[in-house]
């Protein structure tokens, strides 16, 4: 077993949240060990919880498509959650619990390594960007610690805010730029402004 595959099983047997009342499957996440780009959503929904896998329902399919308009398919990236169980009626997560979970994407992060890691919505857009409203900070990538990170709006945002599906395109072609240039991202160099610096 990888690491990653013992990291899933750990997370299968936890217990750490009343989350784990409620839930039929963890959702780990899914994707190669080795992929360049990692996903971060916010919390597995009915779908997710009943098949274990993330982004399976109606924002998993706009995602699909996003992944494709810049030549990518789930087998290339690896896709997560900020917290593994479902809360109760798809709530957002709590402050606790997305704490309590944190240690498990901690440890994937370390474990892929990723040259990115796009944040999808403002709770994992929080991991980075603590105090920043989305609306400010979507497309505009920074590098802390050695990761380099990329806000994007949540694709379910696109579902009940048909207007923010082209934002949310746009900022996807940004990837396969950042990407080539990942290694070459200074910590020091994003945000290059006064004006974006205000942000965080
Ligand atoms: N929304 C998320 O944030 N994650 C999923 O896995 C599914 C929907």
């Amino acid at each position: 077993m990888s690491e990653l595959e013992l990291l899933a099983a750990e997370i299968a047997k936890c217990t750490r949240c009343l989350l784990h009342r409620g839930r039929t499957n963890t959702v780990p996440g899914d994707g190669p060990e080795n992929a360049d780009i990692m996903l971060i959503g916010e919390a597995p929904g009915f779908h997710e919880d009943q098949q274990g896998r993330p982004f399976v329902g109606a924002a998993g399919k706009f995602l699909d498509e996003l992944l494709e308009s810049i030549g990518l398919t789930r087998k290339d990236v690896f896709i997560a959650n900020v917290i593994k169980c479902r809360p109760p009626g798809n709530r957002d997560p709590l402050p606790e619990e997305i704490e309590t979970c944190k240690p498990f994407l901690d440890r994937q992060i370390e474990l892929i390594q990723p040259k990115l890691v796009v944040t999808l919505g403002r709770f994992s857009m929080a991991r980075a960007f603590p105090k920043a409203r989305i609306s400010r900070i979507h497309g505009q990538p920074r590098k802390i610690d050695g990761v380099l990170y990329y806000p994007m709006y949540h694709p379910a945002a696109a579902l009940h805010q048909p207007s923010l599906r082209s934002v949310i395109k746009e900022d996807m072609l940004r990837i396969p730029d950042l990407i080539e240039q990942a290694a070459q991202i200074a910590e020091s160099q994003i945000p290059t402004d006064v004006e974006q610096l205000k942000l965080f």
